[in-house]
């Protein structure tokens, strides 16, 4: 029987899982329970959320003990400077990843709530944590550190961790390979656009920066989050505006972004407010292609040479008027985008840029979930 993985990505008021085949990259099954423990919902918590889960796949004749399941994966958005390979849950990791929660208070305690779930209901196959942050571990000094105090920072753990890195990874591969380069001789630029976005650098299959930092928080304009700030802006509004330290934190990860500028967080939803002529929409938009022109001009000026950038997630692969405003007028840095390709919806990696385009620019689908699948074949095997 062919070996399956069910990976599951627990995040505060959702349970995306999705039961995959490895060796293949097949998605066997697939789903999202939402609302979890919100007062008009009937998923309690975490433990009724994945009940909900095996449910539905059962409903769609999957029976996890018969379906060749051989390990259960699980996305940890945060693993500081202690974890940054895919690894095998016992009750020790456990401890060291609920001491982390301190450096990711929002996104790695429901995950755990997921972890310790999903052990008592699938005792018998091993759980495999898989780290958002693992792929930047590396990252050069120079990217990764903060001048801010230099005590200070090692004895807080203060340094750019960087996210997406399972995106950012698997998407470089995939660009390599559609270009037959090598991955470990390549340059690229990964743009990764969702409703949380972040940007790469890698120079031959090394990260050598990416734009989030010690939280998920800094660099582009997301959905909800603020992305780069002038830190005075927090101190100013505590003395200020009387805002709570909580208070400014909620603003900035849930508040600002998208929604903050124009009361709207969808991508598609702000598109066609643009083009009904709505100018808070349309500037909203323009500060999020501000900061994205940005770090691709900064990324090219780190790499020095750059054989490839890539577009991926719900808004990069799919706003072709993103990806022509991301990169318009570049023509002198060697980047040209062909507007009749970029506009041709299609599946699969594919090429957007002119041939002459000294700059390959591709729209290239992420698959997270396949990739933590693969990554928790390594971790058991090893
Ligand atoms: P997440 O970070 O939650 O995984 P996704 O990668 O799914 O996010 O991206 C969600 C974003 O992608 C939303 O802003 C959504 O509006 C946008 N999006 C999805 N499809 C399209 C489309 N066809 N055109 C423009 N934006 C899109």
């Amino acid at each position: 029987m062919t070996d399956t993985v069910l990976v599951l990505n627990a995040g505060s008021s959702s349970l995306k899982y999705q039961l995959i085949e490895p060796d293949s990259g097949k998605s066997l099954a697939d789903g999202t329970i939402e609302q979890i423990g919100e007062p008009s919902s009937s998923v309690a918590d975490h433990g009724a959320a994945l009940q909900a889960a095996f449910e539905a796949l059962s409903a769609d004749g999957i029976d996890l003990k018969t379906c060749g399941l051989v390990a259960v994966g699980h996305r940890v958005v945060h693993g500081g400077a202690v974890f940054y390979r895919p690894t095998v849950i016992d009750d020790a990791v456990i401890a060291r990843l609920k001491h982390l929660s301190m450096l990711a208070p929002l996104h790695n305690p429901p995950a755990l709530d997921g972890i310790d779930v999903a052990r008592r209901m699938l005792p018998d196959v091993p759980h495999v944590a898989v780290f958002d942050t693992a792929f930047f571990h590396d990252m050069p000094a120079a990217a990764a550190t903060y001048a801010i105090d230099r005590e200070l920072a090692q004895k807080w753990h203060i340094r750019r961790y960087g996210f997406h890195g399972t995106s950012h990874r698997y998407v470089s591969e995939q660009a390599a390979e559609f270009l037959g380069l090598r991955w470990d001789r390549a340059n690229q630029i990964v743009l990764h656009l969702g409703n949380g976005a972040s940007a790469s650098a890698i120079a031959g299959g090394r990260p050598v920066d990416t734009s989030m930092g010690l939280t998920p928080l800094e660099g582009l304009v997301m959905g909800t989050r603020s992305g780069d700030i002038d830190p005075g802006i927090i101190g100013y509004l505590c003395r200020e505006a009387d805002m709570s330290i909580e208070d400014t934190e909620v603003m900035l990860n849930r508040h600002s972004g998208l929604l903050g500028l124009a009361g709207e967080r969808d991508f598609r939803a702000l598109r066609q407010r643009i083009e009904s002529g709505d100018s808070t929409a349309q500037l909203a938009y323009d500060v999020f292609i501000h900061r994205l022109r940005k770090y691709v001009g900064g990324y090219l000026a780190i790499l020095g040479r750059t054989d490839v950038i890539s577009f991926t997630a719900g808004v990069g692969e799919n706003a072709a008027a993103v990806r022509l405003d991301a990169l318009r007028g570049l023509q002198g840095l060697g980047i040209e985008i062909d507007e009749d390709r970029n506009a041709q919806p299609a599946n699969g990696a594919r090429r957007i840029s002119t041939d002459d385009s000294s700059v390959a620019v591709l729209v290239v689908p992420t698959n997270e979930e396949l990739a933590i699948a693969r990554d928790c074949l390594i971790a058991i095997e090893a």
